[in-house]
């Protein structure tokens, strides 16, 4: 029991009866990462974009992710592309001001009219890759059509870069996985997102917290999709949105059938304990009580009731 209890305080994130469920990291910046971290799931690349009137160069770039991936050793980071747009402008991209910005030019969009910012970040990752011994796998910010996934995983590999993914945060994209998954080696889904755009609900709007909520049946029942469908393509399907934090959801999450959860380092703790405490078994049975569940507070307070949480 002991042992039990102190293996659930550190280590590797694994259910009660040994099923491995990586808890990795969202990071913004170096500063983010902690020793004790099995990878990164998220890297947010905005940071060096943001608030410049000229695109960072390729040398820049490259330093900053080799120092993020020099901290990371030999384990697992997720870069996730410029995910900039009209909400987050960049003055040296030239973007016109849009009437609705969480549905114009963002994410992998800009690089529509703007190949060359998308090539040269890939680049910069491909030197820091090279230069690093850390596992380093690429995803795209709002990707809505698997023909958008497809260009994309190709210019990853044009920038010898081996592993391309695309973050799920469109419900589109949502329902198109399995397609999806036939032309990228891994989703990650984004709930912050996906849950914004599948109630309709502006994710800054806090009057509408009750609609953003990722238990809603419909945001459950589309990470419930995309999981089977990692499960029939045999591919990793992540989770790097807040829900992945929330520690009974992440059980729910788990026993969806979701491959890894990424999160804040001060969410890890307590999912990693939760998890310990849970096998997948119950996990799977979890899931079913969330899924039928008739609406997001029914959701969670059954799954609550049923781990006296
Ligand atoms: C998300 O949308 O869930 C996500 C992880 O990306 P961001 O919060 O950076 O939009
Ligand atoms: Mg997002």
């Amino acid at each position: 029991r002991e042992r039990e209890r102190l293996a659930a305080l550190t280590g590797p994130g694994r259910t009660a009866d040994g099923h491995a469920v990586p808890l990795v990291l969202n990071v913004g910046g170096v500063a983010d990462v902690v020793a004790d971290a099995e990878g990164v799931g998220l890297f947010r690349t905005e940071f060096l974009f943001l608030g410049r009137t000229s695109a960072p160069s390729v040398a820049e770039q490259e330093r900053a992710y080799a120092e993020l991936f020099g901290a990371l050793g030999g384990r697992k980071v997720v870069v996730r592309t410029l995910d900039a747009g009209a909400d987050k402008p960049l003055p040296f991209l030239g973007l016109a001001a849009e009437e609705n910005p969480a549905l114009g030019v963002r994410g992998l969009r800009v690089a529509r009219a703007h190949p060359e910012v998308l090539a040269e970040q890939l680049e910069a990752i491909a030197r820091a890759a090279n230069a690093t011994a850390a596992d380093v796998w690429v995803m795209a910010p709002m990707v809505a059509t698997t023909a958008e996934a497809e260009e994309f995983a190709a210019a990853v590999r044009t920038a010898g870069l081996p592993v391309a993914g695309a973050m799920i945060e469109v419900p589109a994209a949502a329902l198109r996985a399995n397609k999806l998954l036939e032309v990228v080696d891994f989703v990650s889904i984004g709930t912050n997102d996906l849950s914004q755009y599948t109630l309709a609900a502006d994710r800054m709007n806090g009057d509408l917290a009750d609609l953003l909520d990722p238990w809603q049946p419909a945001v459950l029942e589309l990470v419930a999709s995309c999981a089977d469908a990692g499960r029939s393509t045999h591919k990793p399907v992540g989770v790097c949105g807040e829900a992945a934090g929330d520690p009974l959801l992440a059980l729910v999450l788990v026993g969806m059938g979701v491959t890894s959860l990424s999160m804040s380092a001060p969410s890890v703790p307590a999912v990693r304990a939760m998890l310990a405490a849970h096998t997948l078994a119950e996990c799977e049975h979890l899931a079913r009580l969330a899924l039928d569940a008739p609406d997001a507070v029914a959701a969670r307070q059954a799954v609550a009731a049923a781990t006296n949480g």
